[in-house]
């Protein structure tokens, strides 16, 4: 018989069941799962890209589009319709501006595509972060008009940056957007020359070449978003449109075969019967049958699952990647908090308070220097941390060392800090856990920086 804490099927003597091949005999077949940030310059085209795409695609009805046509026509700004689309406040409608990530999906023939629409402009950048740290891709749109590709690309201008940070924060797969062919006749000159300029740059960043593709496109026509029916284009362009494009991105492995952690981001009583306790949250890596026995971290007690639910439909099974309710029974559940850990009891997850890490530096005032305050954002939680030293400034995009034991991280900067949090919480190393091992660091309201762990100490 196996320990009190092995998975009950073991105890059961049942053959020990391979999550990959499992996952495959279940949902075979069911489109991968994409998250995708958009970014670039201010003004560069990425909401009407989005708008226009999600439009075309039959997301938005035609009577709801008719509406937007309707009502920015009423204000003058027509050619913002499309990007109404995501805009969803009045006041980011009037100011022409997208201020909040907001969320939408859509399909390809082999993937479902979770958008996060990020704001160009220089006051949300922490904004355009967040959404940044939570996708698998990214695109980067930039606007093919004379002297504007320049402006976002020189100094000064967000094209690089956005790339930079994207890249620092994990993303390697990079779809290079050049939009408003249109305003330069559909010249294949300008589309090869603004390809050539950014993919000097993007192998400088970090970016491979075969994880890197450029299409042509105009967000405002909607040529070449689904089909490309412009003869100026398709006279010398005959590659992907922007949806076949977001179709070939290679989606994140699901760390099936890993052992279990469950992150629960809520918890309350269970509605059928007087006893036992519904979980909430994203299962990140290996699978969970009902019967199992799971061990909560960092309490360090045993719980067996009862039920399993997926959009309040129960399954006998849920797999890495999945948002479930787990209906729980076994350890006394008021004292499991948020930000708390189901894991594989052979293997759990770790419980620290000292952490080194490589943070990403926003455009922030005032430098971060060593001993300085923070508050950690990592999945539900967020604890109070003092920055306790500054090991390295890094290059952005290498980790290259370029500065040991600095006085100061000033805004835009990379390095490697020790932080220690207020008291101890699970946490994994970012190439373990890619989604256990990030965080964001926020100081008197703002965001300032975003963080992976390299080292739990
Ligand atoms: P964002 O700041 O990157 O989200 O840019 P928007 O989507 O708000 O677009 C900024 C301006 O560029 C708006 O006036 C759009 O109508 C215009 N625009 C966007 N895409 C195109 C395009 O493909 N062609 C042309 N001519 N104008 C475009």
């Amino acid at each position: 018989q196996a320990s009190p804490l092995g998975r009950v099927m073991v105890a059961n003597n049942l053959p020990r069941l391979d999550a990959a091949s499992e996952y495959v005999k279940e949902r075979g077949g069911t489109k991968a799962l994409l998250n995708l940030v958009v970014v670039g310059h201010v003004d560069a085209g990425k909401s009407t890209l989005m708008g226009h795409l999600l439009f075309r695609l039959g997301q938005v009805s035609a009577k709801q589009m008719h509406k937007y046509e309707q009502e920015s026509k009423k204000l003058g700004k027509q050619s913002f319709m499309y990007a109404w689309v995501l805009d969803e406040t009045g006041e980011e409608r009037a100011r022409g501006i997208t201020m909040d990530v907001a969320q939408s999906q859509f399909e390809t023939e082999s993937k479902s595509i979770t958008l996060l629409d990020a704001p160009g402009h220089r006051d949300f950048i922490p904004n355009m972060i967040f959404g940044a740290a939570q996708a698998d891709v990214a695109l980067l749109v930039v606007d093919a008009t004379t002297g504007e590709f320049e402006t976002g690309f020189e100094s000064g201008g967000q094209t690089r940056e956005h790339a930079l940070l994207v890249r620092s924060l994990g993303v390697s797969q990079l779809g290079v957007v050049v939009n408003k062919l249109d305003m330069v006749g559909w010249s294949r000159d300008r589309f090869n020359e603004i390809s050539a300029r950014l993919g000097a740059f993007l192998r400088q960043a970090g970016y491979k070449e075969q994880d890197v593709f450029y299409v042509p496109v105009s967000g405002l026509s909607g040529e070449n978003l689904t089909i490309s029916s412009e003869p100026k284009l398709t006279e010398w362009y005959s590659g992907p449109t922007l949806l076949q494009a977001i179709d070939k991105f290679r989606p994140p492995e699901r760390a099936l075969n890993r052992p279990v952690r469950f992150v629960i981001s809520d918890i309350f009583k269970s509605v059928v019967g007087s006893s036992g306790c519904c979980l909430a949250g994203r299962l990140e890596s290996g699978m969970i049958q009902t019967t199992d026995k799971l061990l909560v971290m960092p309490l360090n007690e045993v719980i067996q699952i009862k039920n399993i639910a997926i959009n309040d439909n129960s399954t006998g099974s849920c797999f890495a990647g999945d948002q479930v309710v787990l209906t729980v029974s076994g350890a006394d559940l008021s004292d499991v908090s948020l930000g708390s850990v189901l894991c594989d009891p052979s293997q759990p997850i770790k419980v620290t308070s000292r952490i080194q890490a490589r943070v990403v530096i926003f455009n922030v005032d005032i430098p971060i220097t060593k001993g300085y305050p923070v508050v950690i954002h990592y999945q539900s939680l967020s604890e109070a941390a003092t920055i306790t030293k500054l090991i390295a400034q890094i290059h952005k995009s290498t980790g290259e060392v370029i500065r040991k034991r600095p006085r100061c991280l000033t805004k835009q900067t990379s390095g490697l800090v020790e932080i220690e949090i207020s008291r101890p919480i699970c946490m994994e190393l970012y190439k373990d856990y890619r989604e256990l091992g990030r965080f964001m660091i926020r100081a008197s309201g703002t965001t300032i920086a975003a963080g992976l762990v390299t080292s739990i100490m």
